[in-house]
């Protein structure tokens, strides 16, 4: 059987399609971060940017993401480099240092619901600014994790 493209095909190499199907969908990447000014360290927070759905994991206007007002950045191929400041998860994260996709990875499984219930999104486990009253109680993990 031949190898999944993921395995065969560098980051910088993969096409337009290749490259958005790595997203998982999970919305990590849509909390919020605090970034430690003296180490540059970035720690996640459980807080969501105001146009993520908390039930989906999706954003509530893709299409104009860049023109909503919150810090929405794009991942490009001349970015790879920097990409671990994404989640350990992330599958352009895990490809960008030479590893491969986990088993829940819907390109593997076919659906996303397997991510969901391996608790690798974060489905209902968000808040949003509002709800902030301290930042750093919101913090969730060490840093670049
Ligand atoms: S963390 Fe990575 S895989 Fe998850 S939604 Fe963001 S870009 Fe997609
Ligand atoms: S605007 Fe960007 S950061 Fe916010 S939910 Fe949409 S994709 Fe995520």
């Amino acid at each position: 059987m031949s190898k999944p493209f993921w395995e065969t095909t560098p980051l910088e190499a993969m096409s337009e399609e290749q490259w958005e199907s790595l997203c998982d969908g999970c919305g990590k990447c849509c909390l919020h971060k605090l970034m430690d000014e003296d180490s540059d360290d970035v720690y996640y927070t459980n807080v969501a940017c105001s146009w993520l759905n908390s039930d989906t994991c999706s954003c509530k206007d893709y299409m104009n993401r860049f023109e909503s007002g919150e810090e929405c950045l794009k991942l490009t191929r001349d970015k790879i480099s920097e990409f671990n400041w994404l989640p350990e998860t992330c599958a352009y994260r895990l490809l960008s240092q030479g590893d491969t996709l986990p088993q829940w990875h819907p390109l593997i499984t076919g659906f996303k619901s397997a991510m969901h219930a391996a608790g690798e999104s974060v489905r209902n486990k968000v808040v949003y600014e509002i709800d902030v009253i301290d930042w750093e109680d919101h913090i969730l993990n060490h840093p670049n994790r």
